[in-house]
C-alpha cells in the first residue's frame, strides 16, 4: 500500500494496526537513524525481519523491517532507518521523538526464503537492518553492505564481522565493482540474499549467475527502492 485513498488506508489500518510508542531515536552513523519503540505484539509475536509498514501521510504507506525483538521485554521492537532519501516515508522517520505515539501496520511474521547455509548478503543502507537481522543465522556468513562514505567507520566498529562499502556516484556501483572483483571469499557459497535498490540487484543477481558462483534458485532478491520510482 504506498499508495492508496484514505479511506482503503483507514480499513488497513483498523485490521493491520498495532499502537507503538516510540522510547528512543539515535544516530548511529551519517544517514541513519536508529529507533526504538514499543509496539503490540501481532499474531504470533515479533520476529527479528518482520516487515512493518508506517502511514506516513492518509493516502502513503512506508514499509520498514524490524531489526531487534526483546530486551527488557518482548514488544520491544529495533527499526535501522536510512535517511537517504527526502521522500515522506523518510522526512516522516525524522520527526519522530520519544513518546511519540504511531501506528504500527502489520501482521504474522513471514520470512524472506534463504537457501542454504553458508550465505551471501548485498544491500544498502535501507537494507542493514534486515541484513543484520537474517545474517544471525547460518555459517560464517558473508555479508557486505553499500553505505555513505562518512558512515562506514562507525558502522564497521559496530559491526567488525561486515564489509562496509563507500557508496559511489551511482547506487549499486560499489557494491557492484566489489563483487566483479571478489574471488575466492565467494567460493563455497550455497546462497544468497539481495536487498535494496532494485536495479542494482538485478546486476549482482545476474553476475552471480554467469560467474558461475550460484544458481538463480539459491538466490532471493527484494527490491526496497527503485530509481524513479516513489514507495514500493
Ligand atoms: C519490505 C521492505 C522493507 C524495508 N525495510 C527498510 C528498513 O528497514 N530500513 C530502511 O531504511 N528502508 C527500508 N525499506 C526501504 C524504504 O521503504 C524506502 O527507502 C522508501 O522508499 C522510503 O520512502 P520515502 O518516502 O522516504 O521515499 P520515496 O517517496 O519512496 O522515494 C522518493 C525518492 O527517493 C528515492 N529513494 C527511496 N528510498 C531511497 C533510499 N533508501 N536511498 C536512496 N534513494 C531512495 C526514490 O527512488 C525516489 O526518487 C524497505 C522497503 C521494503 C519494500
Amino acid at each position: 500500500m504506498p499508495q492508496a485513498p484514505a479511506v482503503i488506508g483507514n480499513l488497513v489500518e483498523s485490521t493491520l494496526g498495532r499502537p507503538a510508542r516510540v522510547l528512543n531515536v539515535d544516530e548511529p552513523a551519517a544517514g541513519f537513524l536508529e529507533l526504538e519503540l514499543r509496539a503490540a505484539s501481532p499474531p504470533g509475536g515479533w520476529r527479528p525481519g518482520h516487515e512493518i509498514q508506517f502511514r506516513v501521510a492518509p493516502t502513503l504507506g512506508r514499509r520498514y523491517t524490524v531489526r531487534t525483538v526483546g530486551g527488557p521485554d518482548a514488544e520491544r521492537i529495533g527499526i535501522l532507518v536510512a535517511t537517504d532519501s527526502a521522500g515522506p516515508g523518510t522526512t516522516w522517520m525524522r520527526r519522530l521523538r520519544a513518546g511519540t505515539e504511531v501506528t504500527v501496520l502489520t501482521g504474522r511474521h513471514r520470512p524472506l526464503r534463504e537457501n542454504g547455509t553458508r550465505r551471501l548478503y548485498l544491500g544498502d543502507s535501507s537494507a542493514l537492518g534486515t541484513i543484520d537481522a537474517y545474517a544471525q543465522s547460518g555459517d560464517d556468513p558473508v555479508v557486505t553492505v553499500e553505505v555513505p562514505a562518512d558512515a562506514v567507520a562507525p558502522l564497521a566498529d559496530r559491526w567488525p564481522r561486515y564489509r562496509f562499502l563507500p557508496a559511489a556516484d551511482a547506487p549499486g556501483d560499489a557494491l557492484q565493482s566489489w563483487l566483479e572483483r571478489t574471488d575466492s571469499e565467494l567460493a563455497g557459497l550455497d546462497g544468497a540474499l539481495l536487498l535494496g535498490h532494485a536495479q542494482s540487484i538485478q546486476r549482482q543477481r545476474r553476475t552471480l549467475i554467469d560467474g558461475q558462483i550460484l544458481p538463480r534458485r539459491a538466490i532471493t532478491t527484494k527490491p526496497y527502492w527503485a530509481t524513479g520510482k516513489e514507495g514500493l
